[in-house]
């Protein structure tokens, strides 16, 4: 007989994720190793990894912070910039020191002022990944400070994204943490082999009005920021349908709260404690939960050419709220993304 409070699916993966270093790195490396057999770790450091040397220390560093016997693999991403070598690109992912590129363009988020000024600078890294079948992950966000905050991923498309897929018509693209009915539509008209998209827990659980809700919310600002409820709401259709082109990716990124609330904010939800619990409520609302273990881990895999993972996991639902304890950082603290509803799906410890 079907038991509605239990789910057993193959051991997830998050397909875009910041771990920062040093102390923070410490500090919350531990919420994603419980849960996840693989992360794609985000290359903006502050000194951002642009070569495979630095890729193999970061790697190694964070290696060295993970528990006792835990079998997580981070999967190193090379930050493009305006020179980005395409040997040392081409040998990186051929070693395995790193398993994607990603592209930000210039000043579009956190420690992106090294990113791509100009796109068409890049067409020898591009051929790189063509040939090797590695993916570009993309920020998908124009960065003119002419276009509204809110339109930036939809102009993106438009100016950005469709030449460049017309360009390199082999080179397979992840839509990172897309935001808006316009992105997952433009994937599903297409129906490409060679694009995909993740999805944050946070974007399927909130709308931009969290940002507002009887003040300014700096916990509930992330770039691309949120945008209106129908957007939220095509993207749960897209998250929820288990179509192959989207998958998992929490985009979890850790700023203390003296950096977050201040007078310029960063931009950054910390969820990795509880995203796999935010997913679940959200897709066991939607009705969806049979198609949870496509999103959570097995599109991805399926995208990067990577095995699935074989080691399955159990949640159970509890009776009472989870509690999710911000992150103690010395002084200072990192709050945990927190979604309009209560989260009852708890990882199984047997
Ligand atoms: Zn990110």
């Amino acid at each position: 007989m079907k038991n509605e409070n239990v789910i057993t699916f193959n051991r997830p993966d998050d397909w875009h994720l910041h771990v920062r270093n040093d102390d923070v790195l410490a500090a919350v490396i531990g919420d994603t190793s419980r849960d996840f057999g693989r992360a794609i770790i985000m290359p903006n450091l502050p000194t951002p990894i642009t070569t495979r040397s630095m890729a193999t220390a970061y790697r190694d560093e964070i290696l060295n912070q993970l528990p006792d016997k835990s079998k997580f693999s981070p999967l190193m991403t090379c930050y493009l910039t305006d020179t980005t070598d395409p040997d040392d690109l081409r040998e990186g992912l051929k070693s395995g020191a790193y398993t994607a590129a990603k592209l930000y363009p210039a000043g579009a988020t956190t420690n992106s002022n090294n990113g791509v000024t100009n796109i068409s600078y890049l067409d020898d890294v591009f051929d790189v990944l063509s040939e090797l079948g590695c993916p570009l992950l993309v920020h998908g966000e124009v960065v003119d400070d002419n276009v509204d905050v809110f339109d930036r991923e939809n102009v993106f498309i438009q100016k950005i994204l469709i030449p460049l897929r017309a360009r390199h018509k082999k080179l397979k693209i992840v839509f990172e943490h897309i935001t808006t009915k316009q992105a997952v539509e433009y994937i599903e008209n297409e129906n490409p082999s060679c694009l995909a998209a993740t999805i944050t827990p946070h974007h399927l659980s909130i709308n931009r009005n969290a940002m507002f809700q009887g003040g300014i919310r700096p916990h509930m600002y992330c770039l691309p920021i949120a945008k209106r409820e129908e957007h939220r709401r095509t993207l749960l259709r897209a998250a929820c349908s288990g179509d192959e082109h989207f998958f998992l990716g929490t985009d979890s990124a850790p700023h203390t709260k003296e950096t977050k609330e201040s007078s310029c904010g960063c931009a950054g939800i910390y969820n990795s404690p509880c995203a796999i619990s935010t997913y679940l409520q959200i897709f066991e609302q939607a009705d969806a939960l049979g198609q949870f273990n496509d999103f959570a881990s097995k599109n991805g895999p399926l995208f990067y050419n990577l095995p699935i993972n074989t080691e399955l996991v159990t949640y159970k639902k509890e009776n009472k709220p989870l509690v999710f304890p911000n992150v103690v950082i010395d002084a200072d603290s990192v709050e945990v993304f927190s979604p309009p509803f209560n989260l009852y799906w708890k990882k199984a410890t047997s």
